[in-house]
């Protein structure tokens, strides 16, 4: 009996969908599950998979033709068969019950079949034995950053006989240890003396802010170690087996452990590459620990600079310019790019550099770093700015112009690990060119350098090892975040990029100076940017500077996975009164009607 292929119902409000390809032809073999076509609806592009496997006998809808959901786009059948025989595919759940219950019905079966399959069986169970049997673990996994460490934990929830490697006397990486959550301690000091300076504006009497940067460090440092503990809390809870020492890939399932000069050996069915980054170093300036220093080094810095160049405007050099600005150092930020924050939509990066310059940051854009002598008050550097010559003299010189991927050495390339400039290349799983070994986080070619990716990665390299339902991830759609003040959030397309992908765009603007909670809390400035597609309205990418911006991303990043359109992102309501309104009221500007400005 043939098989009518109908069109499905993309989601609860959809009633249609236009056939923008067909991918397949009449008279071609089609397997169940292979894309047959595209269509396209309000809400979601789709390719649309074939409901069973055979020939397709007649496409009765073409390209361009808009279909209402549940009517016959096409005929699936055996060759020769009569495209009329057919019987709809809109049933799954029946054919599902039927599948189940043939399944569950006693065929009469040969005693040669039955036993044939049963020595099958034996050989199968067998060989899964001796594989279990060759291997110390399922998995392990080498660095245990926020990609490392989540996918030891999401291996262990799914049942893997799981390792994790680090060579660090602690279990979190770069971002617990050396980034996100130590820098985050930091600047939430920085952001309280900010708040304490202004709160006499409140009605709040206090004498004079001071900082004493050793209760600083010691409540950075009190964070961090709790953070660590939870990991390893959570590596006890899931299983995971937490090995401390250098790893080095030195066969295909192979990697040796080496610890005070004792050498252990583990094997594994599967390896994922976890190493991480650590600070780029640039040759005209050479991080000494001293004066000049790395992102690394500033974090245990424990005296505040009476004067600081910071070389690098992205994420983690803006960080550190706010917070040593806050602290009370004359700060001036350098980037070879023209804009701070190169990455994050033109008009955050304009507004950010006028509240830099506001706050008594100077901003150098468009300025190369030519030269660096050390003085006796610290360094002097010579700048290429826009064509011009400039010198710049500060007591501090901090490089953050990027992070270098930590594969060298490591036996990669030796067991078939392609690599280009020191980055591996993975797949939508995340397989090397190896397929039993996977990489993730830092070291991967072209994924933002985020926490956050990181761990989504891991998670998706695990459950496609572990053989668990799992989804390539999308990168428009991960959010970027600066904690300077003020804060930075983006999820999705800049006004350019969408204009450059050929979308045509609408875009929405709300000031915080509108909002009734920013001016509660003294907080007015900055603006949530929505951006907007014409065609169905889509939500294409949020862009928001300004208090919280970090944390009120994410309702935007809901929104992009959910494929909102601006109106159902605006006729959601918001609570009041709360930054989050904001969000709303960009994406209302967006249609032309924001209600407060
Ligand atoms: P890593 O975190 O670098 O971890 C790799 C681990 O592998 C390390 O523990 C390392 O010791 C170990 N390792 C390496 N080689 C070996 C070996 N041979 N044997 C055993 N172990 C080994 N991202 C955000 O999302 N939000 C932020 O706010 C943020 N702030 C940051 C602030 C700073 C100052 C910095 C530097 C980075 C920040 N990041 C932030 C970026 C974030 O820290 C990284 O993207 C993230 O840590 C990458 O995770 P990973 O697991 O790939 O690698």
């Amino acid at each position: 009996m043939a098989t009518e292929v109908v069109m499905p119902q993309m989601g609860e409000s959809i009633a249609e969908g236009t056939i923008t390809k067909w991918l397949v032809k009449e008279g071609d073999e089609v397997e169940r599950d292979q894309p047959l076509f595209e269509i396209s609806t309000d809400k979601v592009d789709a390719e649309i998979p074939s409901p069973a496997s055979g020939v397709l006998l007649e496409i009765k809808r073409e390209e361009g033709d808009t279909v209402p959901v549940d009517d016959v786009v096409a005929v699936i059948g055996e060759e020769g068969e009569e495209p009329s025989e057919a019987e709809e595919s809109a049933a799954p759940e029946a054919e599902e019950k039927e599948a189940q219950e043939e399944a569950e019905e006693p065929e009469e079966e040969s005693e040669e079949e039955t036993e044939e399959e049963a020595e099958k069986e034996e050989d199968e169970r067998e060989e899964a034995e001796e594989e279990e049997e060759e291997y110390d673990y399922d998995l392990v996994i080498l660095g245990s950053g926020p990609g490392g460490y989540v996918a030891g934990i999401r291996a262990g929830q799914l049942g893997l006989k799981v390792a994790v490697v680090e060579k660090d006397p602690r279990f979190g990486g770069t971002c617990l240890l050396r980034g996100c959550i130590p820098t985050k301690a930091l600047l939430y000091t920085a952001e309280l003396m900010d708040r304490f300076r202004k709160s006499k504006e409140f009605g709040i009497r206090a004498s004079e802010v001071s900082l004493d940067i050793s209760k600083a460090h010691e409540h950075k440092r009190k964070v961090v170690d709790k953070n660590a503990r939870g990991v390893e809390f959570l590596f006890k809870k899931n299983d995971v087996q937490g090995i401390h020492g250098f790893g080095k890939l030195v066969g295909p399932h192979e990697i040796e452990v080496e610890k005070d000069g004792e050498i252990e050996r583990v094997t594994a069915k599967n390896i994922l590459l976890a190493t991480g980054s650590v600070p780029r170093e640039i040759p005209v300036a050479e991080t000494d620990g001293e004066t000049i220093l790395n992102s690394d080094h500033v974090l245990e810095l424990e005296r505040i600079p009476s004067s600081m160049i910071v070389v690098g405007a992205g994420a983690v050099g803006t960080e550190f310019a706010s917070l040593y600005r806050s602290f009370g150092s004359e700060v001036q930020i350098v980037e070879m790019l023209p804009r701070l924050l190169p990455a994050e939509d033109e008009e955050v990066s304009a507004e950010l550099a006028r509240s830099f310059k506001k706050r008594g940051i100077t901003s150098h854009t468009d300025a190369k770093l030519t030269e660096v002598e050390e003085t006796d008050a610290g360094v002097r550097v010579t700048l290429d700015e826009e064509g011009e010559e400039k010198t710049l003299e500060a007591e501090i010189l901090l490089i953050a112009v990027g992070r270098a991927p930590v594969t060298g050495d490591l036996g990669f390339e030796e067991q078939g690990v392609e690599m280009e400039d020191g980055y591996i290349e993975v797949d939508e799983m995340m397989r090397t060119s190896t397929s039993h070994i996977y990489a993730i986080g830092d070291i991967v070619k072209g994924v933002p350098w985020l926490a956050h990716v990181a761990s989504a990665m891991g998670i998706v390299a695990v459950e496609h090892m572990a053989g668990a339902e799992t989804y390539a991830l999308d990168y428009d759609r991960v959010p970027q975040v600066t904690f300077c003040d003020p804060e930075v959030a983006s999820v999705g397309l800049s006004e350019a990029e969408a204009k450059e992908r050929g979308y045509d765009v609408e875009v929405g603007k709300f000031p915080f100076t509108a909002l009734g909670k920013a001016a509660i809390m003294g907080r007015t400035e900055g603006f949530v940017k929505v951006v907007r597609e014409t065609k169905y309205d889509e939500v294409l990418g949020v862009h928001i500077i300004g208090a919280h911006a970090t944390d009120l991303i994410a309702e935007a990043c809901a929104a992009l996975q959910l494929e909102t359109t601006a109106e159902e992102l605006f006729r959601t309501i918001h609570a009041h009164p709360t930054m989050a309104e904001s969000v709303g009221e960009a994406a209302h500007a967006s249609h032309g009607s924001a209600i407060h400005f």
